[in-house]
């Protein structure tokens, strides 16, 4: 028989070839990439073995019988290992053949039985040359050669059953590289069988690899080297398959409340040197609790937003604490040091939040709520509904306006050349009737989603009017209340008449209150944006930049806009044992003043902190320490006395 081999030749360099190349973009580490490697050293040494048990004489020189025997034995056995090499593989790309395997013994048994039976009908062949025999020393199909087809074709059926369960959790581009070894070797098997010349199968599961490693092998994908940690993309399929495999997993949210500060700070530089070493510290603290079969991933979703998912038995409560306490340790870069300010949520999946699509939703409120520092929002503990109210937030915020469940608190602002309190911020809270206490960190990014922000901001400017039209402001010594607006608000097309009519309806003075919006707003300070501060700002109204300090803006271009008052965010205060920061706030300061306007700092709790700001020349101070805030009633009475007693 005039066997055509050539295939055998095309596949062994294409396989050597995708070898290489693993090698070289570093491929070869990990669970995916090991199998991945080990499947393709598999059919290289198949195709080696074919290619020794059939070629013709003239190509390897002289190929004795015993060699090729020996030869078409090893193609056997090798053979018997890429089925069984490949499900594993598919098992590991949709994560979840650990779940198969672990500790499932009926599982396993099934799984490779199969495998079992085939090396045993090869290894009893010299007796009873059921697969392969040599008369004249030539390899010939034995009788019962279909067994290995047979085989063969439970291990397509065993992957294919398994790559249509976990569809879901795969994407396309990936589901269709790997679906499209059937047809190709199904058909490589046909032509084969019709035509046993043609040694086509090795070239076929070559080709098929070769697609795998172009549409499959994407670390890039799934894994930030920079930082070391993988990426938001991997968290989105990594949690999908949480939930599609309906067995339990925690999840920690890391979120370091002060990153942009140290981003504006330190660059962006190193602050990718202090990330890569935060995660580091996480896998510090699993491998010094190793669990063999349990698993875990560290993930760097975004701009000071981190996760962790586990599963298996690790104790989860034990695992965030020692995380909490590793992350608050400061981390040392070259000449700077770091202090990272975070705060973690523990989620019990499925249990704290049900479908994938909340918990996608909930690590977004999670990422822009203002969830206090140092605090660990456990979500067990909160049997009662800590975690569900975030995502009902729309209906308690109808709840609120139904059953007039907003107020707005006042908090004092501390003049410092005056020693007195000459202003306060209008804070919004809604204390539902069964939850509680519900902060506007969490309402009011929902209902800047849903549009809800509107309403709410008619109500606090309606109120915050009311309660100047109703007291004599400057009989306390107070000079005007801040209002919170948001961006949404201010782009509305209607909001400067709406406020100027309203002006005139209670009849107050546009000097007893301003706007304060957002540093991040002013960011992308939109055409929009601008016309409006520039218009309320012509209407002899003031603003102020909140949260200064949070964001990557450049205080040059912030005072380039009409503004009066620049608030310096709560976590500079917090960040005053650092050189740096201390000399950044000395020189923001002294910029403000330079430009005419004024500097607020928030969030002061302590003497020592507002003894610096006193020392360093700030205008206002805004805090705990001075006083928080308060119902109506409270704040005016605190005033009156304070003032009077100042
Ligand atoms: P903000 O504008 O930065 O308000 C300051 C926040 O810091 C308030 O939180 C205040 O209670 C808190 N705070 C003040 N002093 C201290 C302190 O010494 N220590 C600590 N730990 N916190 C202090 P609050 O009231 O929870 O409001 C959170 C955010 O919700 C506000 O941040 C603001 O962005 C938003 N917000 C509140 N009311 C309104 C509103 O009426 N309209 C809009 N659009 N947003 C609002
Ligand atoms: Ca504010
Ligand atoms: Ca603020």
């Amino acid at each position: 028989m005039n066997v055509i081999y050539h295939f055998d030749i095309c596949a062994f360099l294409v396989l050597v070839i995708i070898l290489i190349s693993l090698f070289m973009r570093k491929l070869t580490h990990g669970r995916i990439n090991g199998t991945f490697v080990a499947l393709i050293c598999i059919t290289i040494l198949c195709t080696i073995f074919d290619m020794l048990s059939v070629a013709p004489l003239s190509m390897f020189g002289h190929v004795s019988v015993g060699v090729r025997i020996f030869a078409s034995y090893a193609y056997f056995v090798v053979h018997a290992s890429i089925l069984p090499a490949y499900s594993i593989f598919i098992g590991m790309i949709s994560g979840t053949w650990y779940m198969y395997l672990r500790g499932n013994t009926r599982n396993k048994i099934f799984f490779s039985a199969p495998y079992l039976v085939n090396l045993l009908f090869i290894i009893i062949n010299p007796f009873t040359h059921w697969i392969i025999r040599f008369p004249k020393g030539h390899y010939e199909r034995g009788e019962a050669i279909w067994v290995i087809y047979l085989i063969a074709a439970f291990y397509m059926a065993h992957t294919m059953v398994y790559l249509l369960k976990y569809k879901e959790t795969i994407e396309k581009s990936k589901m269709f590289a790997l679906a499209s070894i059937y047809p190709i070797i199904i058909i490589s098997a046909v032509v084969q069988f019709v035509l046993p010349s043609h040694l086509i199968e090795m070239f076929s599961i070559t080709t098929s690899l070769l697609i795998i490693m172009i549409f499959v092998i994407k670390p890039e994908e799934t894994i930030d080297t920079a930082v070391g940690a993988k990426t938001m993309t991997a968290f989105k399929n990594d949690t999908k398959r949480l939930y599609f495999d309906g067995n339990d997993g925690e999840l920690i949210l890391i979120k370091v409340k002060n990153d942009s500060s140290l981003v504006s700070l330190y660059g962006l530089n190193a602050h990718q040197t202090v990330v890569k070493k935060a995660v580091s510290r996480m896998d510090k603290v699993f491998s010094s609790v190793p669990k063999p079969g349990n698993y875990y991933n560290i993930y760097y979703l975004s701009y000071g937003l981190f996760a962790v998912e586990m599963k298996g038995d690790y104790n989860a409560d034990e695992i965030s604490d020692r995380i909490e306490t590793e992350l608050k340790k400061p981390i040392r870069t070259g000449e700077f040091v770091f202090n990272f300010e975070c705060s973690l949520c523990l989620l019990d999946i499925p249990k704290d939040i049900p479908t994938h699509a909340e918990l996608m939703a909930f690590v977004d409120t999670y990422d822009k709520s203002e969830i206090e520092s140092g605090s660990i929002v456990y979500s067990k503990l909160g049997e009662s509904d800590k975690i569900r109210f975030k995502f009902d937030i729309d209906k308690y915020i109808e709840r609120g306006f139904a059953k007039n469940n907003f107020k707005v608190y006042y908090q004092p602002i501390y003049s410092i050349k005056e020693h007195k309190f000459i202003s306060a911020e209008a804070l919004l809270r809604l204390i539902d009737d069964e939850i509680g206490f519900i902060s506007p960190a969490l309402f009011i990014p929902a209902a800047e989603k849903s549009g809800a922000i509107y309403q709410i901001g008619d109500f606090v400017i309606d109120s915050v009017f009311r309660f100047i039209r109703d007291h004599d402001l400057s009989k306390m010594g107070l000079e005007y209340i801040e209002i919170n607006i948001s961006t949404m608000q201010c782009m509305k097309e209607d909001f400067v008449d709406n406020v100027k009519k309203k002006i005139r309806e209670y009849g107050i003075s546009n000097k007893s209150f301003n706007f304060e919006i957002t540093e991040t707003a002013s960011d992308f300070l939109s055409d929009v944006l601008t016309k409006t501060v520039t218009k309320l700002h012509n209407a002899g109204i003031e603003f102020a930049i909140d949260d200064y300090g949070t964001g990557y803006s450049n205080l040059q271009r912030i005072l380039q806009e009409p503004v009066k008052i620049i608030k310096l965010d709560k976590s500079l205060a917090d960040d005053l044992g650092n050189n740096r920061t201390r000399a950044v706030l000395k020189s923001t300061m002294q910029m403000i003043t330079e430009i005419g306007a004024e500097s607020v700092i928030e969030g002061v709790e302590t003497k020592e902190t507002a003894e610096w700001f006193i020392e360093h020349s700030c205008d206002y101070i805004q805090g705990y320490y001075y006083a928080r805030p308060m119902p109506e009633n409270e704040f005016l009475e605190f005033v009156h006395k304070q003032n009077a007693a100042g």
